[in-house]
C-alpha cells in the first residue's frame, strides 16, 4: 500500500518527536515485574519496553506467563512487585476501564465479541471510551452528541474498510467464520483509537490463509495508523516475520530479548523450545 489513506483517526503516535518533545522516553516502560498466586510465581522481575509505533513481541510456551503480562499491563491483575510506566506516568494502580482509556486497549485470546449482536455494532462499542457525551444529550441530538455521534461512525467506517469486513457489516458476530471474528475484536480495540495495542494470540486456531490476513492487518494497522503493538504469540513463525524485537518468556521469566534474528539464535531460547517450533527453523 503506496498512499496512506486519510482516516478519522486521530494519529497519536509521538514516534517522529524528540525525547523533550515527548515529555518521556519510552511510550511503555514495564520495570522488574513480579506476580504471584497464592505462592505460585506467573512472572519474575520481567522488564522491557515499547517505543511509539513499535510491533513488540513476547513469546513463550504455554504458561510462560504471555497473558499474565496483560493482564497486569491492562489492569486486571496488579503485580506485587516492579512499575509500568506509561508515557512517564505510573499505571500500576490504575483500574482497566481507566488503562483504555489513556490508549491501551487489547484483544483476547478467547475471543470477547457479543456474539449476536452484529460486526457494526461490536465495533461501535469500542468508541465508549471515546465518547463523552451522557446519554440524555445523545437522546437530544444536539451540539456535541451529534459532533461525536458523526465522528464515531467516521471512525467505525474507516475501520471496516481497513479490516476488509464491509460485506459482514450487519451480521450477528456469531454467524461469522471464526478468522472474521478475530478481525471483529481486532476492529472493536481499533475504535478505542489506542497508541498501544495488546494482541493476545491473535492467529490462535487460524489456518495459513486466515494467519496471512491477519498479518496483513497488523502490519497495515502499524503503517497506516502508527499504533504501537504487543503481539503476544504462542507460535513464532508469524512474530519472526513481522515483529521489530521480540522478549521469550519461560516459566515466567525473561529468557531472551532482541532482534527477531538475535533471539532465535540464542542458545537458552532454543533449548527452551527444544522441539519446538524454533529448533526446526
Ligand atoms: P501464557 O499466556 O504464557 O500461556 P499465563 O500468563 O496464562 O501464561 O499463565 C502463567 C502462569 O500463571 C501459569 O502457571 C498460570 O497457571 C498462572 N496464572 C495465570 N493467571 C492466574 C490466576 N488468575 N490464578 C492463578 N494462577 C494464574
Ligand atoms: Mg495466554
Amino acid at each position: 500500500m503506496s498512499d496512506r489513506r486519510r482516516l478519522s483517526f486521530e494519529t497519536r503516535s509521538q514516534a517522529g518527536l524528540s525525547v523533550e518533545e515527548r515529555g518521556y522516553e519510552h511510550l511503555l516502560e514495564f520495570t522488574d515485574v513480579s506476580l504471584s498466586f497464592k505462592g505460585v510465581k506467573a512472572l519474575t522481575d520481567v522488564s522491557f519496553h515499547v517505543d511509539d509505533g513499535e510491533l513488540f513481541a513476547i513469546i513463550g510456551p504455554n504458561g510462560a506467563g504471555k497473558t499474565s503480562t496483560f493482564n497486569c499491563l491492562n489492569g486486571v491483575y496488579h503485580p506485587q512487585e516492579g512499575d509500568i510506566v506509561w508515557k512517564g506516568s505510573s499505571i500500576l494502580r490504575e483500574r482497566p476501564d481507566k488503562i483504555a482509556e489513556l490508549g491501551i486497549a487489547r484483544t483476547f485470546q478467547n475471543i470477547e465479541l457479543f456474539p449476536h449482536m452484529t460486526v457494526l455494532e461490536n465495533i461501535t462499542l469500542g468508541r465508549h471510551v471515546r465518547t463523552h457525551v451522557s446519554w440524555w444529550d445523545g437522546a437530544i441530538w444536539w451540539g456535541r452528541a451529534k459532533r461525536e455521534e458523526l465522528a464515531n461512525r467516521a471512525v467505525v467506517e474507516d475501520i471496516i474498510d481497513l479490516l476488509e469486513i464491509e460485506q459482514w457489516r450487519a451480521y450477528p458476530v456469531a454467524l461469522l467464520p471464526y478468522g472474521v471474528q478475530k478481525r471483529v475484536e481486532l476492529g472493536r480495540a481499533l475504535a478505542m483509537e489506542p497508541e498501544l495495542l495488546l494482541l493476545d494470540e491473535p492467529v490462535a486456531g487460524m489456518n495459513l490463509e486466515e494467519t496471512e490476513d491477519m498479518a496483513r492487518f497488523i502490519l497495515d494497522i502499524r503503517e497506516e495508523l502508527g499504533i504501537a503493538m504487543i503481539l503476544v504469540e504462542h507460535d513464532m513463525g508469524l512474530v519472526m516475520d513481522i515483529a521489530d524485537r521480540v522478549m521469550v518468556l519461560d516459566f515466567g521469566k525473561r529468557i531472551a530479548i532482541g532482534k527477531p534474528e538475535e533471539v532465535q539464535r540464542d542458545p537458552e531460547v532454543i533449548r527452551a523450545y527444544l522441539g519446538g517450533d524454533l529448533a526446526a527453523t
